[in-house]
């Protein structure tokens, strides 16, 4: 059976049994999820996780190398933003039409009087900016800060390039190591179905079906745009700037999508969604392995969506509706925000407070959508890690698209 149908198994059985054991006993759901379902979700999660640093700094190092004109890197740096910061304000727009079309604060009696929210500091957007240069390169290896990391390579690898022959032997080192992440990431994946099924099984026997009651219409919502984002925005980038099938594109992409819906995590599923780019849709490496990381990093639409929504949601519930000022304003600060958000479980709900404060509705708001957070981080990772693969598509297909123009000219 290939991976993919694996997968889609596991994924289809780990919510069937999630659901399944919303129905036992708690005692008997926490015995099972601490002996079995844990255990089986933390080893798989600690293997992907195990090698993300180590991936995302070899293979940039060598992207950056392959690219070899460093201002080749800088054109291609300016796409990528550009693309991931329009996307993410087209996901914002979706995510508050439907809102302010399905009302889901309108859809129950919600009671705000008792709600509150221990809001966390997020990191301000300028501080991220400003920080992208580690001052300790092994310091941001260790705490796992992407865009630290992300510096730091592309410096190490333009370095490669400019020297050359000199620096022969750590190119080929670096070279060896990508062949031993890239052995290790297939091994890995053949453990993917269980992680997945335990990790799934998990999360939705812990989230129950009793937070869901009036919160319904609020996961519609979110559902919703994140489908008419995966297909139309999606879509229509894949068909009109990539030039190929959006529907090949997902069947290929799919293992990437469920490892992600599995973790809640964008970072966890980077080395997944890097193979698939890279062996399944024909991605160029040196492209793939510096827009992805990138993407894993700043580029969050699912999490934008979930913010438009949310954001919609709280001011229907405390009767503030927002005025076309007041989402211009959502649209301009979750896109900021999407930049500072971490690629893991939950942040997004982090970043909301700070939408939230910039438009004047009250953060314990948050405290009501909560309870069904996390089955919907599972699906806005899932979207989160596309729209970095269909970034790093269509750049690729452009590049090739070059190099053959160039090839015939020069024939
Ligand atoms: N879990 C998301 C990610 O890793 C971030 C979030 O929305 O909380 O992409």
């Amino acid at each position: 059976m290939s991976l993919t149908k694996k997968i889609l198994i596991a994924l289809i059985l780990g919510v069937v049994a999630g659901v399944g054991l919303t129905f036992v006993p708690n005692n008997v759901f926490s015995a099972i999820d601490t002996y079995a379902l844990n255990p089986v979700g933390e080893i798989f999660l600690s293997l992907i996780m195990m090698i993300v640093v180590p991936i995302v700094f070899v293979s940039i190092v060598l992207g950056t190398v392959g690219l070899g004109d460093p201002s080749k890197l800088g054109k291609i740096g300016i796409k990528t933003v550009a693309f991931y910061l329009i996307t993410t304000a087209i996901a914002l727009v979706i995510g508050l039409g439907i809102g302010v079309v399905l009302e889901p604060g309108k859809a129950g009696t919600f009671d705000t009087s008792n709600v509150s929210y221990e809001e966390a500091a997020a990191p301000p957007i300028m501080d991220t900016l400003v920080q992208i240069i580690p001052k300790n390169p092994i310091e941001a290896m260790s705490t796992g800060n992407m865009l630290q990391i992300i510096a730091f390579a592309i410096f190490i690898g333009v370095a490669l390039a400019a020297l050359g022959n000199k620096t022969r032997g750590i190119r080929n080192l670096f070279e060896q190591a990508n062949d031993i992440l890239v052995f290790l990431v297939n091994g890995i994946m053949k453990t993917a179905p269980y992680g997945a099924f335990a990790l799934i099984a998990s999360a939705v026997g812990e989230a129950g079906l009793d937070a869901l009651g009036q919160m319904v219409m609020y996961m519609v919502a979110v559902i919703l745009s994140l489908i008419l984002h995966g297909l139309i925005t999606y879509g229509i980038a894949i068909k009109v700037l990539g030039k190929a099938s959006p529907i090949n594109f997902y069947k290929q992409f799919f293992p990437a999508m469920s490892v992600a819906f599995s973790t809640s995590s964008s970072n966890a599923a980077l080395p997944v969604a890097m193979k698939m780019a890279q062996e399944r849709l024909g991605v160029k490496k040196s492209i793939s392995s510096f827009v992805q990381p990138l993407g894993a990093t700043i580029n969050m639409d699912g999490t934008a969506i979930m913010q438009a929504v949310a954001t919609v949601f709280i001011a229907q519930v405390y009767a503030e509706p927002l005025g076309l000022s007041q989402m211009l304003m959502v649209v301009l600060t979750a896109t900021l925000a999407s930049i500072g958000t971490a690629g893991v479980p939950g942040v997004g709900l982090i970043m909301l407070a700070m939408v939230l404060k910039q438009v004047g509705l009250p953060v314990d708001g948050i405290a009501l959508i909560i309870g069904v957070d996390r089955l919907l981080d599972m699906l806005r990772t899932s979207l989160n890690i596309t729209g970095d693969a269909v970034c790093a598509y269509i750049i690729s297909e452009d590049e090739k698209r070059k190099s053959d123009n160039q090839v015939e000219q020069t024939a």
